[in-house]
């Protein structure tokens, strides 16, 4: 037969820890605590098994319940020696509710609840305090009548019915206190409430207490199903069917003078993780004072003083908790006339900050090993510690002062203040006089690349995750807040307009690029200590404690991952970066990215201009000696490691100027009509440029491009190399869906680099791969893998092409589709498994079938997402590529991929293998 009632007290529990599935978590960890010997309150837990029972059966409960809960009551009246309903010597229990996952608040609690007016009677006999038993009373008639009996406010302006009755008597007597009514006022407050339960809900209130506890145990079930309870669990992705136990417990008290009191407290500093003793405590007060604000608590270090025993007392349950528990626990205690007992633990929440900290600590203390440490931490909370933060008192003020102007996608993370320009001139020229500047656009394009450069962030309305706003700001390390739709931008009267206010050319604004947030005016942000290390160089990682933390789990992560980790960058600044942030080579060198340098779009657009190949091919031997330079550069910065550089890529109109003016100087400057130049701009012109003449299309039409590209990287490489500096390209042709394409293009660089090696007498090992960006590429990945000597997966591109959907196009109805849970995440943010990952699938397996030596990588932005690096680790990928920011979220991300399949998983193929570095 089903067991529904666990039982826990004098020192013996039927419960565990690990039970938190049937028990609850507050059952579980009460169970637990007795075992280990802490002073817990006797009582007993209904299981989950029940409320899953109560809502399959219209609410009504098992038929062995009311036999199990009477043997649990007889059996905790036993123990404390007192009878449930006995005016002379009476038992009094709390109710409350207790899910599997913490639901702070969510649901209802009862304490007192057993006291009539005859059980009161005897226990002011008993205790010999009057105004404990009448405060107690009032507050159970309080809680009841809300709960249970529904005595609630009707209107959102409503204040609590309770709640008016006391002001009321309040101000009567002329106190400020509740502590200072006195017994005839609690009375009257006892009468009052019943009164006022009657007449507004029509319910006698229940002077039977096993009427009372039954109630109780009713609403603490059907509170599962209230609203905020259901909305709670949308937010955290909590199961319904998980269902929530009910813990009846004896009740002690902190409202018994004095020497009683109530207090919660973390093990550790829940903020900043230091291991201190952290909480709050009032004393002569019960349960909700605390957490209500009814009145201010004292901070914990106040009980040290007033209280050493008690302190001392608290402190070696702190430690025999986070010895047992290994984790930074979160407590509830309540001490009566100077006793303390222990009335819940679970582990506590925490900041990213914290997190880490206290991981990295408690494997310093010997509390954990390192894998778990690893798995303790988020990848995602990486990002506190790498990226500025807004000072978080100042930000709250600002959003509660109704500052916030809108929401958009966290596009880029960190926290940016500055004042906004609207176009990237601007944003230099105003950034060169020492101001931060926050670059606002509708969207941005390659030409805004260097006014990014020069802002502290950048926000646009239009645009996804991966937009060009959003990958370029995330490469550069730049705060971004992206498709925020709400604002209005326009660029004529240079304002934003969003519900109602108006933002001007130089006010200030801040963005919070870790939860999209754009705010009015300014905000203190605090700079990343890792960031003053490692890129800024102005701290020695000596005075750097958190510097010193962010090393330590790099440190283990890399020990356990088996994905090599590389990095997406065009600019040896960005290599630098993403080297010190622990990158292993280059992952896609976007070279397009750099014809936007000062002297070289003006070359870049007289070669697209130009209409015959000699007149390209004379703009093409301008721009050589310029990409020479460029990849010099990047091989000096990543001194031997691999560096993919992929060979032209976008629709040559996103190089041309758009407006007139910019037009007639372009002309001017080529010698050329007016109006050539601009019908030139609109014969490039495309309906679809994402699906039109752009990637491997470019270079097999115009082959002149692809051999001058290779020409500047193996001149460079050569050049690098005779310095003393290994060198390694990786050649990569973006876009193709059939290996005819592959093919034309590999022989280019393969001619282009044996000519070069001829004439500078050098040889440089190089590959030739390609992206597989397209279903087709995926779909005959055995035909290209015969050329190709790695794939690396495009998964921007592969997203969009395999989904249908645009990816600069999609933040309008992807945001509403994820709300609807069409797509549970953003598909160009986290990888979509099925649809894209089973292409990626397939592309692997057929590959590597014709070429088991085949390097296969991730060079899309999914390549610094953790669920997507998770994924790539289980297809047997060989490396991620991300963003130098988020080489050390893809790290840690790896390393628990590696040790997730550790525990659960068949033993790895011999592919992933390999060693995971210099791949
Ligand atoms: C991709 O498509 O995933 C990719 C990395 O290329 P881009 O974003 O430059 O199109
Ligand atoms: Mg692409």
């Amino acid at each position: 037969m089903s067991k529904y009632v666990y039982s826990f007290g004098s020192g013996k529990a039927e419960g565990r820890a690990d039970m938190k599935g049937l028990l609850g978590g507050k059952g579980a960890n009460l169970a637990e605590m007795t075992n280990i010997g802490l002073p817990v309150p006797a009582g007993f837990t209904i299981s989950t098994e029940v409320c899953t029972y109560y809502y399959a059966n219209r609410r009504a409960y098992p038929r062995s319940l009311q036999r199990e809960v009477r043997s649990a009551l007889r059996q905790l009246e036993h123990i404390m020696q007192a009878s449930f309903g006995d005016p002379e010597n009476p038992l009094l229990v709390s109710v409350r509710s207790g899910a599997r996952a913490s639901m702070p608040g969510m649901m209802d609690t009862i304490l007192n609840l057993g006291i009539n007016d005859r059980v009161a009677g005897g226990l002011v006999r008993k205790t010999n305090n009057p105004r404990f038993v009448y405060d107690s009373y009032r507050r159970f008639v309080q809680m009841y009548g809300d709960v249970v009996l529904g005595l609630k406010p009707q209107h959102k302006d409503e204040i609590d019915p309770f709640e008016a009755i006391i002001e009321e008597t309040k101000k009567r007597e002329d106190v400020k206190n509740e502590t200072e009514l006195d017994v005839s006022d609690l009375q009257e407050l006892v009468a009052r409430f019943k009164a006022a339960i009657k007449d507004r809900t029509g319910h006698t209130f229940p002077e039977d207490p096993e009427e009372q506890l039954w109630g109780a145990i009713g609403a603490v079930f059907g509170s599962w199903s209230n609203e905020r309870a259901r909305a709670y669990r949308k937010l955290y992705d909590i199961p319904e069917s998980w269902g929530t136990a009910v813990n009846v417990q004896s009740m002690v008290f902190g409202n018994m003078g004095k020497d009683s009191g109530t207090g919660v407290a973390f093990t550790r500093d829940p903020a900043t993780g230091e291991n201190a003793f952290y909480g709050e405590y009032l004393m002569n007060a019960q349960g909700e004072d605390v957490v209500a604000g009814i009145r201010t608590p004292l901070p914990l270090l106040n009980l040290k003083e007033e209280n050493r025993r008690m302190y001392g007392q608290l402190d070696r349950i702190r430690k025999i908790l986070e010895r047992h528990y290994r984790d930074m626990m979160d407590i509830e205690f309540t001490i009566q006339e100077g006793k303390l007992y222990m009335l819940q633990c679970r582990v506590g929440k925490r900041t990213a900050f914290a997190a880490i900290r206290i991981a990295v600590e408690m494997v310093r203390e010997r509390l954990i090993s390192n894998k778990e440490a690893l798995k303790r931490i988020e990848p995602d909370q990486l990002n506190q510690l790498l990226r500025p933060v807004f000072d978080q008192q100042e930000k709250g003020r600002a959003v509660s002062s109704g500052r916030l102007l809108a929401t958009g996608l966290n596009a880029g993370p960190g926290a940016a203040t500055g004042r906004v320009v609207f176009n990237s001139p601007d944003a230099e020229e105003l950034s060169q006089k020492g101001e931060s500047v926050i670059l606002t656009r509708v969207e941005t394009s390659p030409e805004d690349v260097k006014g990014m450069n020069a802002s502290e962030g950048i926000l646009t309305a239009r645009g996804g995750m991966t937009s060009h706003a959003a990958l370029v700001a995330r490469q550069m390390g730049k705060v971004c807040v992206a498709g925020c739709g709400a604002l209005d931008i326009d660029y004529v009267s240079r304002t934003i307009r969003v519900d109602g206010k108006v933002v001007r050319e130089g006010d200030w604004i801040s963005i919070d690029g870790s939860t999209g947030e754009v705010i009015e005016g300014k905000i203190s942000t605090r700079p990343s200590e890792v960031v003053r290390v490692l890129i800024d160089k102005t701290l020695d990682a000596r005075d750097a404690p958190v510097y010193q933390v962010y090393a330590k789990v790099m440190e283990w992560a890399d020990k356990y991952r088996r994905l090599g980790v590389r990095t997406n960058a065009d600019q040896p600044d960005q290599a630098r970066n993403a080297i010190a942030f622990g990158a292993e080579g280059i992952g896609l060198c976007r070279t397009e990215h750099m014809f936007f340098g000062e002297e070289k779009i003006g070359p870049m657009r007289e070669m697209i201009l130009a209409d015959t190949e000699e007149t390209r091919r004379r703009a093409l031997a301008k721009l050589l000696p310029l990409q020479r330079i460029d990849f010099e550069g990047i091989f000096e910065a990543m001194d031997g490691r691999p560096v993919t550089i992929r060979t032209i890529d976008p629709p040559l109109h996103e190089f041309l100027p758009h407006e007139e003016r910019l037009q007639r100087q372009l002309a001017d400057h080529m010698g050329l009509p007016y109006e050539r130049v601009r019908q030139r701009v609109e014969s490039l012109h495309e309906f679809n440029p994402m699906l039109g003449f752009r990637g491997c299309r470019l270079g097999i039409i115009y082959p002149e491009i692809t051999e001058m590209q290779c020409r500047a990287i193996f001149e460079a490489a050569a050049n690098v190399k005779a310095r003393g500096i290994e060198v390694l390209p990786e050649i990569m042709i973006p876009l193709v869906g059939n290996v005819r394409e592959l093919e034309h293009q590999e022989r280019i660089v393969r001619r282009v680099a044996e000519e070069i090696m001829k004439e500078k007498g050098i040889r440089i090992r190089y590959l030739v791969g390609t992206m597989i960006e397209v279903p087709r590429g995926a779909l005959t990945g055995d035909e290209i893998a015969k050329v190709a000597e790695f794939f690396s997966f495009g998964t921007n591109d592969l997203t969009q092409t395999t989904l249908g959907v645009s990816r600069d196009d999609a933040a309008r109805f992807l945001v509403p589709y994820v709300e609807r849970e069409i797509y549970k995440k953003d598909p160009f943010e986290v990888l979509d498994r099925t649809g894209v990952g089973g292409l990626m699938k397939i592309a692997v397996e057929k590959g590597t079938s014709v070429r088991p030596s085949l390097k296969v990588g991730i060079c899309g932005e999914h390549g610094g997402d953790p669920a997507s690096v998770e994924f790539c680790h289980e297809i047997n990928l060989n490396y991620v590529s991300c963003s130098p920011f988020r080489v050390p979220i893809a790290r840690l991300a790896a390393a628990r991929a590696a040790l997730d399949e550790d525990g659960t998983k068949q033993p790895r193929s011999p592919r992933r293998s390999r060693k995971k570095t210099k791949r």
